[in-house]
């Protein structure tokens, strides 16, 4: 079987790059050394969260919270959980900074005071110059679920999954490469 296009790398990254290029009508394969999300993915927490410090890294995730709730129409299955992301930071600057951003992105967040905090989650120790920056519409992925649900969606568009073939070296020529060797 000849393809326009080898993943190297089963990751969510490597799903996700074959299932855009499946989409545009490339024929492609994967090839992973070990098993699908076997690598970071399979360590990560999954949070997926809009608190962060750089305008670009806020509206990638937003992006992606975005992709994934439209796999979620298209294939009914739950892949993220909205959970809320609480982070505690010391007043002033940091925080300034980061509404600045967030206001700039329109990231919904609310700022909570430490007598605001205690009253909701009454087990958190907050000292009295610390804030909390809360998104409720933020929350964990569900990397199982994603990577068996991606699976599928890119078997069904003709690609081919090639798992556990080793570390796969790519020969290039020039800046085409020339020979890839799959199991
Ligand atoms: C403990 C931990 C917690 C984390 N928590 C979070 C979190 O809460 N939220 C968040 O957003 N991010 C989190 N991350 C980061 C997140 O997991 C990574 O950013 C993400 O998984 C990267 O995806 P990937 O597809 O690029 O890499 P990977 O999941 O590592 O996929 C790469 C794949 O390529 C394969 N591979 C590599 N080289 C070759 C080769 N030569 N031939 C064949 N196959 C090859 C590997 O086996 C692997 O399966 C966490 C990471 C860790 C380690």
């Amino acid at each position: 079987m000849k393809y326009d296009a080898v993943v190297v790398g089963g990751g969510l990254l490597g799903l996700f790059t074959a299932l855009e290029m499946l989409r545009r009508g490339y024929r492609v394969a994967i090839a992973e050394r070990e098993t699908l999300c076997s690598g970071s993915c399979s360590r990560s927490t999954g949070i997926m969260t809009r608190q962060l410090a750089l305008r670009a890294d806020i509206i990638f995730t937003d992006r992606s919270i975005k992709i994934v709730r439209e796999l979620e129409k298209s294939h009914g299955k739950t892949y993220f959980k909205k959970k809320g992301v609480l982070t505690i930071n010391s007043r002033g600057r940091v925080v300034n900074r980061l509404e600045t951003i967030y206001r700039s992105v329109s990231v919904n967040y609310k700022l909570l005071d430490p007598y605001e905090i205690r009253n909701i989650w009454n087990i958190l120790k907050v000292r009295d110059n610390e804030v909390g920056i809360y998104t409720e519409d933020d929350g964990i992925l569900d990397i199982g679920s994603i990577s068996y649900g991606l699976r599928k969606e890119i078997e069904d568009l003709g690609g081919s999954i090639y798992e556990t073939c080793g570390d796969i070296y790519l020969k290039p020529d020039g800046n085409r490469v020339k020979k890839t060797i799959i199991c």
